[in-house]
């Protein structure tokens, strides 16, 4: 491969910036050209490429969003919008593409490798909803926003006697709720892989309350339902003060984290290595500290490990 280029698409994730830092960097000490694809899919569809140098990735490895813009584009998942993709690539004699973005993304990178345009896909959402890796870019960063402001949110509950209840972002996913849960001494998490009994959430506030609890922090992952809605249920049914609070787009910026910066360096180079060594139609991911690129229908599976130990745990440590 003489020529690469690198799209980021989707959701935004912080840590997307150093990742295309990486792929930039890794392909050029390996003499291979890079260009840089701007506004996702629908840049790609109407040619809007342009050749990346070693400058044009600098001072980027601490900014959140991505210097390459991002997109979401219906006429990208019809056969129509991806051949037209591929006549743009070809047109810049590009030989292989390299996507970050969540599993959509990297759903299109699959489908340009079975029309033979090799493709490599990295995952970078905050939702870590993707099963070919522990963890993907920006989930880190993300989390620790929401750690930021639940600190605040308790500083503020300590002084008044009452339920609080964060939403969370994740989509379908309640791996930042976990995790969140887990670091901040929530009482309850609500998750969607796991249905817990109204009641018995409200049991566990009411044996709080009759413990001298002054105030409890529910952590709702989106993927569950409305904080406001349950909010209202709660308060009607503990007669206690409950106040929501949902994060929203804040969990989606900001600077990455060292860890997110780390991730991010490493899949970036891996991704240049895949392609280069003939390996397509892959991801790259990070499992147990090792650097992996399975398959993408493969990594894209939908058997997510759902943390069971991790959950107990935020039940035992909360009662
Ligand atoms: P994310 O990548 O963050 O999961 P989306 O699911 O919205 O975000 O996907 C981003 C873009 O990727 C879509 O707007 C579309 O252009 C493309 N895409 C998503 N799913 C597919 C698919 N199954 N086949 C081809 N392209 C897809």
């Amino acid at each position: 491969m003489k020529k690469i280029a690198v799209l980021t698409s989707g959701g935004d994730a912080p840590g997307m910036n150093a990742a295309i830092r990486a792929v930039v960097r890794k392909a050029i000490y390996h003499n291979v050209q890079v260009y840089g694809v701007y506004n996702g899919y629908q840049g790609l569809i109407d040619g809007n490429i342009g050749e990346m140098e070693l400058g044009s990735v600098g001072d980027i490895i601490h900014r959140g969003g991505t210097v390459l813009l991002s997109a979401r584009c219906d006429e990208f998942t019809t056969d129509e919008g991806q051949w037209k993709a591929i006549k743009q690539l070809k047109r810049h004699e590009i030989d292989g593409l390299i996507v970050i973005g969540g599993d959509g993304s990297i759903r299109g990178a699959q489908q340009l490798t079975e029309k033979k345009f090799p493709c490599i896909g990295i995952p970078a959402t905050i939702d870590n909803d993707i099963s070919g890796t522990d963890f993907t870019i920006g989930f880190d960063t993300a989390l620790n926003t929401i750690i930021e402001a639940i600190d605040k949110i308790r500083d503020t509950a300590t002084s008044h006697e009452r339920t609080y209840i964060i939403e969370v972002m994740g989509r379908d996913a309640g791996d930042l709720a976990l995790w969140a849960g887990l670091a901040d001494g929530a009482e309850s998490i609500l998750i969607p892989e796991y249905t817990e009994k109204f009641e018995d959430v409200i049991d566990r506030l009411k044996r709080g309350h009759e413990r001298g609890k002054r105030h409890s922090i529910i952590i709702l992952a989106e993927g569950v339902g409305s904080g406001f809605d349950y909010g209202k249920r709660i308060q009607e049914a503990t007669n206690m003060e409950t106040r929501v609070t949902v994060l929203g787009y804040i969990q989606r910026g900001g600077s990455p984290t060292a860890a997110d910066r780390v991730l991010a360096s490493r899949l970036g180079a891996k991704a240049v290595d895949s392609l280069l060594e003939g390996k397509h139609g892959r991801m790259v991911g990070l499992q147990n500290n090792v650097l992996v690129n399975h398959h993408i229908s493969e990594a894209l599976s939908n058997e997510m490990m759902f943390n069971t130990e991790m959950y107990t745990l935020s039940k035992e440590l909360s009662i």
